[in-house]
C-alpha cells in the first residue's frame, strides 16, 4: 500500500490514490505524481505526518504537501467545491465527509476514481468503463461544470492531446458551447494546460476538431494543423502553430517568448546554405535558435555547423583579427562609426573578398 495512504489508514482516516495516478495506472502508464484524498483536514494530515517535510501547496483549499520517497505527494481533505463566481474557481471550498462527494465535483469521470487496497476501486460514475472505452466525459452536467471552471474545457483538450481518447459527444458540444468563457481565466492556468497540449503525441486531433477553440486562446489564426510531426519542444511547435509572432498574451516566460518569437520571425528564411549569414545576422549568437530553427525547417543542421568549423569561417566580429582600438589607431574617429565598420569588414570577410588577417584588412581599408 502507499506510504502516505497507508499512514493515514493505520491512524483511523479515510485514505485514497485519486485522480490522474488512478487513471493512468489502469491505462497502464507510469506514474509522474500521486494525489491521495482523505477525511483527514489539513491540521490532522499536518500532525500524521508531522515527521515528514510538509509544504503548504494549498492548505487554504485542503492540500498539504507531503515529502514521501523523494516524490511530493499531494494530500487533499475530501472537497466539495460551491460558490463559483466568475467562472473562477471557488472563493470558498466546503469540506466534506463523503468521498462520494469528493468525486463528484472532480472534473472528468476518468479523474473521478479512487483507489485502496482495502475497498479497492471507488467508481461512482462509470469512469472505469469511460476508460475503457477511451472517452472524456463531464462528471455531471457538462454545460453546468464548463459554466463553474472553464478551465476545465481546455483540460479537456489537453487530456485528449495526451491519451487521444475521444470527447463525448455532450461534453463536446459543451465546450463549443461555452469555450469564451476560457476568458475569465488567469493566464497562468490557461498556459500551464495549453502548453501541455501543444507538446502533446494527439495534438493534431484536437487541432482538427476545436481549431476555433485553440484560434481563441492564442488569439489569431493558426497556420497548419499539423504539428505533432516535429520535435516535441514548444518552442518549435508554437512557431510551426502561429501566424504571427503577437504572443505576449500567452504569459510565457520571457527567454521562451524570445525564443518563439525569433523562430516566428525567421522560420520563413532559407537555412541550407545561408546558415553562415543567419548566424552573423543573430546579434547575439544563439546555438540553441539556430538548431531550432533548423528542426522547424527540419534541416540537418550539424554538417552545417561543423562546415563552419572546418573552414574556420568567422560570423562575429569579435572573431576578426582587427578591433575597435587599432582602427581609431589607424585614425577612425571614436564612436558608434567604428561598429558600423567592422560590420562592413565582417560582411567583406563573410562575402570571402577578403582574408581575416590584420595586414590585409589594413590594407582594404586604405583602399576604400
Ligand atoms: P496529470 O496526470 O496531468 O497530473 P491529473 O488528472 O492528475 O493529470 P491534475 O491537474 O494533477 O490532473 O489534477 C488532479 C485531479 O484533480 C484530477 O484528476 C481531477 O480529479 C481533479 N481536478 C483537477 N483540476 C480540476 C478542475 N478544474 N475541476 C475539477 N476537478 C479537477
Ligand atoms: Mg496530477
Amino acid at each position: 500500500m502507499h506510504e502516505g495512504v497507508k499512514r493515514l489508514i493505520d491512524q483511523g482516516y479515510e485514505a485514497y490514490l485519486v485522480g490522474g495516478c488512478v487513471r493512468d495506472y489502469l491505462l497502464g502508464k507510469p506514474l509522474h505524481d500521486v494525489d491521495i484524498t482523505t477525511n483527514a483536514t489539513p491540521n490532522e494530515i499536518l500532525a500524521v505526518f508531522s515527521d515528514y517535510k510538509t509544504f503548504d501547496v494549498g492548505i487554504r483549499h485542503g492540500t498539504v504537501g507531503v515529502l514521501i520517497d523523494k516524490n511530493i505527494v499531494e494530500i487533499t481533505t475530501y472537497r466539495k467545491d460551491n460558490d463559483y463566481e466568475n467562472y473562477r474557481r471557488p472563493k470558498e471550498v466546503t469540506f466534506t465527509s463523503s468521498l462520494v462527494d469528493d468525486l463528484k465535483r472532480r472534473d472528468f469521470t476518468m479523474n473521478a476514481l479512487a483507489y485502496n487496497e482495502i475497498d479497492g476501486l471507488i467508481d461512482c460514475v462509470n469512469g472505469q468503463e469511460d476508460i475503457k472505452k477511451r472517452i472524456i466525459r463531464a462528471v455531471g452536467n457538462p454545460d453546468v461544470r464548463f459554466n463553474e471552471d472553464a478551465l476545465r474545457i481546455l483540460r479537456a483538450l489537453r487530456f485528449k492531446g495526451q491519451l487521444g481518447f475521444e470527447i463525448e459527444p455532450k461534453t463536446k458540444a459543451a465546450i463549443y458551447k461555452n469555450y469564451h468563457l476560457l476568458d475569465n481565466i488567469a493566464g497562468e492556468r490557461i498556459n500551464q494546460e495549453l502548453n501541455q497540449l501543444i507538446v502533446s503525441e494527439f495534438v493534431d486531433d484536437v487541432l482538427k476538431d476545436f481549431k476555433e477553440v485553440i484560434e481563441f486562446l492564442v488569439r489569431q489564426p493558426i497556420r497548419t494543423e499539423a504539428i505533432s510531426y516535429i520535435s516535441r519542444s514548444l518552442e518549435v511547435r508554437y512557431a510551426l502553430l502561429l501566424s504571427n509572432s503577437e504572443i505576449a498574451h500567452l504569459k510565457l516566460d520571457k527567454k521562451r517568448t524570445q525564443l518563439i518569437t525569433f523562430l516566428i520571425e525567421n522560420r520563413d528564411r532559407q537555412l541550407g546554405t545561408t546558415v553562415y549569414t543567419l548566424l552573423k545576422d543573430l546579434s547575439e549568437f544563439n546555438h540553441k535558435q539556430v538548431v531550432y530553427l533548423a528542426q522547424l525547417q527540419q534541416v540537418k543542421i550539424d554538417h552545417l555547423l561543423s562546415e563552419i568549423k572546418d573552414k574556420r569561417l568567422i560570423y562575429n566580429i569579435a572573431d576578426l583579427q582587427i578591433d575597435g582600438n587599432q582602427l581609431i589607431k589607424m585614425g577612425y574617429k571614436q564612436g558608434p562609426q567604428i561598429k558600423v565598420l567592422l560590420n562592413l569588414i565582417l560582411e567583406a570577410v563573410m562575402s570571402g573578398i577578403l582574408h581575416n588577417d590584420t595586414k590585409s584588412i589594413q590594407e582594404w581599408l586604405i583602399k576604400q
